[in-house]
Protein backbone atom coordinates (compact mmCIF):
# COMPACT_ATOMS: atom_id res chain seq x y z
CA UNK A 1 0.00 0.00 0.00
CA UNK A 2 1.63 3.49 0.03
CA UNK A 3 1.53 5.85 2.70
CA UNK A 4 3.40 8.99 3.60
CA UNK A 5 6.26 8.29 5.71
CA UNK A 6 7.93 11.35 8.05
CA UNK A 7 11.36 10.51 7.29
CA UNK A 8 12.83 13.81 8.84
CA UNK A 9 12.03 17.71 9.56
CA UNK A 10 9.69 18.58 6.31
CA UNK A 11 10.45 15.27 4.47
CA UNK A 12 7.54 13.78 3.82
CA UNK A 13 7.98 10.62 1.36
CA UNK A 14 5.05 9.09 -0.80
CA UNK A 15 5.97 5.39 -1.07
CA UNK A 16 5.17 1.80 -0.07
CA UNK A 17 5.34 0.17 2.73
CA UNK A 18 3.96 -3.05 4.00
CA UNK A 19 0.10 -3.59 4.39
CA UNK A 20 -0.29 -4.19 8.21
CA UNK A 21 -0.62 -7.42 9.23
CA UNK A 22 -3.75 -7.68 11.49
CA UNK A 23 -4.18 -9.66 14.90
CA UNK A 24 -7.20 -11.59 16.23
CA UNK A 25 -8.67 -8.55 18.22
CA UNK A 26 -7.23 -6.09 15.67
CA UNK A 27 -9.46 -4.81 12.76
CA UNK A 28 -7.55 -2.86 9.61
CA UNK A 29 -9.56 0.08 8.15
CA UNK A 30 -9.23 1.53 4.59
CA UNK A 31 -8.46 5.30 5.43
CA UNK A 32 -11.24 7.18 2.55
CA UNK A 33 -11.01 10.72 4.19
CA UNK A 34 -8.38 11.87 6.57
CA UNK A 35 -7.93 15.75 8.04
CA UNK A 36 -4.87 17.40 8.24
CA UNK A 37 -4.40 19.01 12.00
CA UNK A 38 -2.46 21.58 13.32
CA UNK A 39 -1.14 18.79 15.53
CA UNK A 40 0.15 17.25 12.25
CA UNK A 41 1.71 20.08 10.79
CA UNK A 42 4.10 20.68 14.29
CA UNK A 43 5.04 16.98 13.95
CA UNK A 44 6.33 17.59 10.33
CA UNK A 45 7.81 20.54 11.09
CA UNK A 46 9.49 20.33 13.78
CA UNK A 47 12.22 17.70 15.67
CA UNK A 48 9.85 16.50 17.88
CA UNK A 49 9.35 12.29 16.83
CA UNK A 50 12.01 10.22 15.41
CA UNK A 51 11.32 9.35 11.97
CA UNK A 52 10.36 7.11 10.10
CA UNK A 53 6.34 7.74 11.04
CA UNK A 54 3.57 7.81 9.59
CA UNK A 55 1.02 10.30 11.31
CA UNK A 56 -2.52 11.55 10.30
CA UNK A 57 -5.68 11.03 12.97
CA UNK A 58 -8.39 12.32 11.97
CA UNK A 59 -9.68 9.31 10.00
CA UNK A 60 -12.95 7.79 8.51
CA UNK A 61 -12.45 4.84 6.39
CA UNK A 62 -13.90 1.15 5.90
CA UNK A 63 -13.31 -1.76 7.54
CA UNK A 64 -11.65 -3.57 5.24
CA UNK A 65 -10.76 -6.85 7.58
CA UNK A 66 -11.25 -8.00 11.34
CA UNK A 67 -9.68 -10.39 13.18
CA UNK A 68 -11.00 -13.57 14.53
CA UNK A 69 -12.08 -12.66 17.93
CA UNK A 70 -13.60 -9.38 16.57
CA UNK A 71 -17.51 -9.49 17.19
CA UNK A 72 -19.38 -6.07 16.59
CA UNK A 73 -18.19 -5.35 13.80
CA UNK A 74 -18.02 -6.25 9.61
CA UNK A 75 -16.25 -5.85 6.51
CA UNK A 76 -17.68 -2.87 4.74
CA UNK A 77 -18.73 -1.17 7.72
CA UNK A 78 -18.18 2.43 8.08
CA UNK A 79 -16.11 4.04 11.21
CA UNK A 80 -14.34 6.78 12.00
CA UNK A 81 -11.21 6.09 14.05
CA UNK A 82 -9.78 7.19 16.95
CA UNK A 83 -6.27 7.23 18.26
CA UNK A 84 -6.35 7.92 21.46
CA UNK A 85 -8.29 5.71 24.07
CA UNK A 86 -7.87 6.44 28.28
CA UNK A 87 -7.30 3.21 30.66
CA UNK A 88 -10.29 4.63 32.80
CA UNK A 89 -8.85 3.38 35.50
CA UNK A 90 -5.57 5.71 36.62
CA UNK A 91 -5.85 8.90 38.91
CA UNK A 92 -5.75 10.73 35.34
CA UNK A 93 -8.57 9.33 34.35
CA UNK A 94 -10.78 8.88 37.43
CA UNK A 95 -10.19 12.65 37.59
CA UNK A 96 -11.42 12.86 34.59
CA UNK A 97 -8.31 14.05 33.25
CA UNK A 98 -8.07 11.10 30.05
CA UNK A 99 -5.86 12.96 28.04
CA UNK A 100 -3.10 13.20 30.97
CA UNK A 101 -3.32 9.68 30.63
CA UNK A 102 -0.24 7.29 29.60
CA UNK A 103 -2.76 5.06 27.57
CA UNK A 104 -4.48 7.85 26.32
CA UNK A 105 -0.75 9.25 25.31
CA UNK A 106 0.35 5.90 23.98
CA UNK A 107 -0.91 6.39 20.44
CA UNK A 108 -1.14 2.86 19.13
CA UNK A 109 -2.96 3.24 15.74
CA UNK A 110 -0.81 2.19 12.98
CA UNK A 111 0.41 2.23 9.28
CA UNK A 112 3.72 1.02 9.89
CA UNK A 113 7.05 1.96 11.92
CA UNK A 114 6.42 3.54 15.56
CA UNK A 115 2.96 3.59 15.54
CA UNK A 116 1.63 7.38 15.45
CA UNK A 117 -1.86 7.44 13.99
CA UNK A 118 -1.41 6.20 10.52
CA UNK A 119 -3.91 7.81 9.23
CA UNK A 120 -1.99 9.71 6.16
CA UNK A 121 -1.60 5.84 4.44
CA UNK A 122 -4.12 3.57 2.50
CA UNK A 123 -4.95 1.19 5.45
CA UNK A 124 -4.48 1.76 9.13
CA UNK A 125 -4.36 -0.73 11.67
CA UNK A 126 -7.02 -0.66 14.98
CA UNK A 127 -5.06 -2.00 18.14
CA UNK A 128 -7.65 -4.10 20.36
CA UNK A 129 -7.95 -1.85 23.15
CA UNK A 130 -9.12 0.89 21.10
CA UNK A 131 -11.50 -1.79 18.91
CA UNK A 132 -13.14 -2.78 22.55
CA UNK A 133 -13.29 0.79 23.98
CA UNK A 134 -15.67 2.56 21.64
CA UNK A 135 -12.48 3.74 19.39
CA UNK A 136 -14.75 2.59 16.20
CA UNK A 137 -17.39 5.25 15.78
CA UNK A 138 -20.16 3.33 12.97
CA UNK A 139 -20.97 6.48 10.38
CA UNK A 140 -24.25 6.57 9.41
CA UNK A 141 -25.53 6.12 6.18
CA UNK A 142 -26.46 9.78 5.44
CA UNK A 143 -22.79 11.27 7.07
CA UNK A 144 -19.93 11.52 4.22
CA UNK A 145 -16.59 10.35 5.12
CA UNK A 146 -15.57 14.08 4.90
CA UNK A 147 -18.10 15.13 7.44
CA UNK A 148 -17.20 11.95 9.72
CA UNK A 149 -13.58 13.27 9.43
CA UNK A 150 -14.82 16.03 11.59
CA UNK A 151 -15.40 13.69 15.13
CA UNK A 152 -12.50 14.07 16.32
CA UNK A 153 -12.20 17.95 16.00
CA UNK A 154 -15.21 18.67 17.35
CA UNK A 155 -14.42 16.51 20.10
CA UNK A 156 -11.06 18.83 20.87
CA UNK A 157 -13.23 21.95 20.98
CA UNK A 158 -16.25 20.28 22.34
CA UNK A 159 -14.21 19.18 25.49
CA UNK A 160 -12.56 23.38 25.82
CA UNK A 161 -16.33 24.08 25.67
CA UNK A 162 -17.40 21.94 28.85
CA UNK A 163 -14.08 22.84 30.93
CA UNK A 164 -15.06 26.59 30.52
CA UNK A 165 -18.45 26.10 31.34
CA UNK A 166 -19.95 27.90 28.01
CA UNK A 167 -23.57 28.20 29.30
CA UNK A 168 -26.49 29.91 27.31
CA UNK A 169 -26.90 33.40 27.47
CA UNK A 170 -23.08 33.97 27.71
CA UNK A 171 -20.99 35.98 25.56
CA UNK A 172 -17.49 33.99 24.18
CA UNK A 173 -14.30 36.14 22.41
CA UNK A 174 -12.77 33.39 20.52
CA UNK A 175 -9.50 35.06 19.21
CA UNK A 176 -8.85 33.57 15.53
CA UNK A 177 -11.15 32.23 12.74
CA UNK A 178 -9.14 29.20 10.99
CA UNK A 179 -10.93 25.91 10.89
CA UNK A 180 -11.17 25.69 15.01
CA UNK A 181 -11.82 28.87 15.42
CA UNK A 182 -15.25 28.74 13.25
CA UNK A 183 -15.64 25.66 14.57
CA UNK A 184 -15.55 27.23 18.32
CA UNK A 185 -17.96 29.99 16.87
CA UNK A 186 -20.25 26.82 15.98
CA UNK A 187 -20.18 25.07 19.09
CA UNK A 188 -20.85 28.49 21.02
CA UNK A 189 -23.90 29.00 19.26
CA UNK A 190 -24.81 24.89 19.28
CA UNK A 191 -24.79 25.53 23.24
CA UNK A 192 -26.84 29.30 23.38
CA UNK A 193 -24.13 31.69 23.65
CA UNK A 194 -23.19 34.22 21.14
CA UNK A 195 -19.64 34.49 19.84
CA UNK A 196 -17.19 36.99 18.90
CA UNK A 197 -14.54 36.40 16.55
CA UNK A 198 -11.46 38.36 15.62
CA UNK A 199 -8.96 37.37 12.99
CA UNK A 200 -6.59 39.33 10.83
CA UNK A 201 -7.74 38.50 7.56
CA UNK A 202 -10.80 40.19 6.09
CA UNK A 203 -12.41 37.18 4.62
CA UNK A 204 -12.28 35.08 7.69
CA UNK A 205 -13.75 38.12 9.44
CA UNK A 206 -16.71 37.67 7.09
CA UNK A 207 -16.38 34.04 7.34
CA UNK A 208 -16.73 33.96 10.90
CA UNK A 209 -19.92 35.58 10.40
CA UNK A 210 -21.55 33.44 8.12
CA UNK A 211 -20.93 30.68 10.13
CA UNK A 212 -22.83 32.27 13.21
CA UNK A 213 -20.52 34.47 15.11
CA UNK A 214 -22.67 37.33 16.34
CA UNK A 215 -19.85 39.70 15.76
CA UNK A 216 -16.12 39.47 14.21
CA UNK A 217 -13.53 42.47 14.23
CA UNK A 218 -9.92 42.84 12.75
CA UNK A 219 -7.49 41.56 15.59
CA UNK A 220 -5.36 44.61 15.35
CA UNK A 221 -8.95 46.72 16.14
CA UNK A 222 -7.17 49.25 18.66
CA UNK A 223 -11.05 49.62 20.11
CA UNK A 224 -11.73 46.13 20.73
CA UNK A 225 -12.23 46.30 24.51
CA UNK A 226 -14.72 48.89 24.04
CA UNK A 227 -16.39 47.19 21.19
CA UNK A 228 -16.67 43.98 22.97
CA UNK A 229 -17.91 46.60 26.34
CA UNK A 230 -20.38 47.62 23.95
CA UNK A 231 -21.67 44.27 23.02
CA UNK A 232 -22.11 42.64 26.52
CA UNK A 233 -23.42 45.64 28.73
CA UNK A 234 -19.94 46.57 30.15
CA UNK A 235 -19.38 43.64 31.08
CA UNK A 236 -17.01 42.17 28.68
CA UNK A 237 -17.12 38.42 27.53
CA UNK A 238 -17.73 35.63 30.01
CA UNK A 239 -14.58 33.34 28.20
CA UNK A 240 -12.02 33.64 25.80
CA UNK A 241 -11.04 31.06 23.80
CA UNK A 242 -7.26 31.86 22.02
CA UNK A 243 -7.59 29.57 19.36
CA UNK A 244 -4.31 30.96 18.04
CA UNK A 245 -0.42 30.82 19.39
CA UNK A 246 -0.60 34.63 19.99
CA UNK A 247 0.86 36.59 23.51
CA UNK A 248 -1.08 39.79 21.87
CA UNK A 249 -4.35 37.36 21.70
CA UNK A 250 -3.71 36.98 25.12
CA UNK A 251 -3.50 40.51 26.53
CA UNK A 252 -6.44 41.45 24.02
CA UNK A 253 -8.66 38.43 25.76
CA UNK A 254 -7.68 39.98 29.04
CA UNK A 255 -8.87 43.34 28.15
CA UNK A 256 -12.11 42.05 27.39
CA UNK A 257 -12.46 39.70 29.56
CA UNK A 258 -15.49 39.92 32.75
CA UNK A 259 -14.69 39.96 36.13
CA UNK A 260 -14.78 36.96 37.20
CA UNK A 261 -14.20 35.13 33.28
CA UNK A 262 -12.02 32.92 32.10
CA UNK A 263 -9.20 32.53 29.27
CA UNK A 264 -8.97 28.91 27.76
CA UNK A 265 -5.51 28.31 26.30
CA UNK A 266 -6.61 26.55 23.21
CA UNK A 267 -3.90 26.66 20.53
CA UNK A 268 -0.46 25.53 21.36
CA UNK A 269 2.10 28.22 21.74
CA UNK A 270 6.14 28.44 20.86
CA UNK A 271 7.75 26.64 23.49
CA UNK A 272 10.24 29.70 23.95
CA UNK A 273 7.40 32.01 24.25
CA UNK A 274 6.75 33.62 27.42
CA UNK A 275 3.83 36.03 28.69
CA UNK A 276 4.62 37.99 31.69
CA UNK A 277 1.71 38.48 33.76
CA UNK A 278 1.01 40.69 37.01
CA UNK A 279 -0.56 38.03 39.44
CA UNK A 280 -3.11 40.36 40.94
CA UNK A 281 -4.05 41.14 37.50
CA UNK A 282 -5.80 37.41 38.17
CA UNK A 283 -6.77 37.92 41.64
CA UNK A 284 -8.79 41.17 41.85
CA UNK A 285 -10.75 40.19 38.62
CA UNK A 286 -10.83 36.55 39.85
CA UNK A 287 -9.74 35.31 36.07
CA UNK A 288 -9.23 31.90 35.11
CA UNK A 289 -6.23 31.23 33.13
CA UNK A 290 -7.09 27.81 31.88
CA UNK A 291 -5.56 25.12 28.91
CA UNK A 292 -7.32 22.85 27.11
CA UNK A 293 -5.35 19.94 24.80
CA UNK A 294 -6.79 16.99 22.68
CA UNK A 295 -9.93 15.45 23.40
CA UNK A 296 -12.20 13.54 25.94
CA UNK A 297 -13.33 10.10 26.48
CA UNK A 298 -16.46 11.98 28.50
CA UNK A 299 -17.65 14.13 25.26
CA UNK A 300 -17.23 11.42 22.52
CA UNK A 301 -20.71 10.08 21.99
CA UNK A 302 -22.06 13.63 22.01
CA UNK A 303 -19.34 14.84 19.67
CA UNK A 304 -20.18 11.95 17.31
CA UNK A 305 -24.09 13.29 17.67
CA UNK A 306 -23.36 16.74 17.04
CA UNK A 307 -21.39 15.94 13.48
CA UNK A 308 -23.85 13.06 12.63
CA UNK A 309 -27.05 14.87 13.09
CA UNK A 310 -25.83 18.00 11.27
CA UNK A 311 -26.19 20.04 14.88
CA UNK A 312 -22.45 21.78 13.48
CA UNK A 313 -21.98 22.49 9.32
CA UNK A 314 -18.91 20.84 8.86
CA UNK A 315 -19.01 21.02 4.77
CA UNK A 316 -18.63 25.22 5.60
CA UNK A 317 -15.22 24.55 7.47
CA UNK A 318 -13.76 22.40 4.25
CA UNK A 319 -11.73 24.69 1.51
CA UNK A 320 -9.21 21.96 -0.09
CA UNK A 321 -8.83 18.78 -0.91
CA UNK A 322 -6.20 17.08 -1.80
CA UNK A 323 -4.58 13.55 -3.14
CA UNK A 324 -2.93 12.04 -0.34
CA UNK A 325 0.31 12.04 -2.54
CA UNK A 326 0.43 15.89 -2.37
CA UNK A 327 0.62 16.02 1.30
CA UNK A 328 3.70 18.54 1.41
CA UNK A 329 1.95 20.55 -0.90
CA UNK A 330 -1.19 20.44 1.64
CA UNK A 331 1.05 21.32 4.95
CA UNK A 332 2.30 24.04 2.76
CA UNK A 333 -1.19 25.72 1.93
CA UNK A 334 -2.28 24.95 5.53
CA UNK A 335 1.62 27.06 7.17
CA UNK A 336 0.75 29.59 4.30
CA UNK A 337 -2.84 30.04 3.91
CA UNK A 338 -4.97 31.93 1.64
CA UNK A 339 -7.79 34.17 2.17
CA UNK A 340 -9.77 31.14 1.59
CA UNK A 341 -8.06 28.33 3.56
CA UNK A 342 -9.81 26.59 6.09
CA UNK A 343 -9.82 23.22 6.61
CA UNK A 344 -8.14 20.67 4.43
CA UNK A 345 -8.98 17.07 3.35
CA UNK A 346 -6.47 14.07 1.88
CA UNK A 347 -7.88 11.38 -0.17
CA UNK A 348 -5.46 8.45 0.03
ZN1 LIG B 1 -6.62 16.69 15.21
ZN1 LIG C 1 -5.86 6.39 32.54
Amino acid sequence: MKAQVFRGVNQLSYEEVPLPEIGADEVLVQVRVVGLCQSDIKKIKYPLYEPPRIFGHETAGTIAAIGSEVKKWQTGDRVVVLHHIPCMHCAYCLNENFSMCDVYKNITTTAGFAPSGGGFADYVKVPGHIVRNGGLIEIPEAITFEQASFVEPTNCCLKAVKKAQISPGQTILITGAGPIGLMFAMLVKYFGAKAIVTDLMPSRIEKALSVGASAAFDARDADLPQKVQALTQGMGVDVSILAVPSDKAFFQALDCTRKGGKILFFAEFPDELEIPINPNILYRREIDLMGSYSSSYRVQALAADIVFNRQIDVDALVSDRYPLKDLSAAVDRATKPTPDTYKILLYP
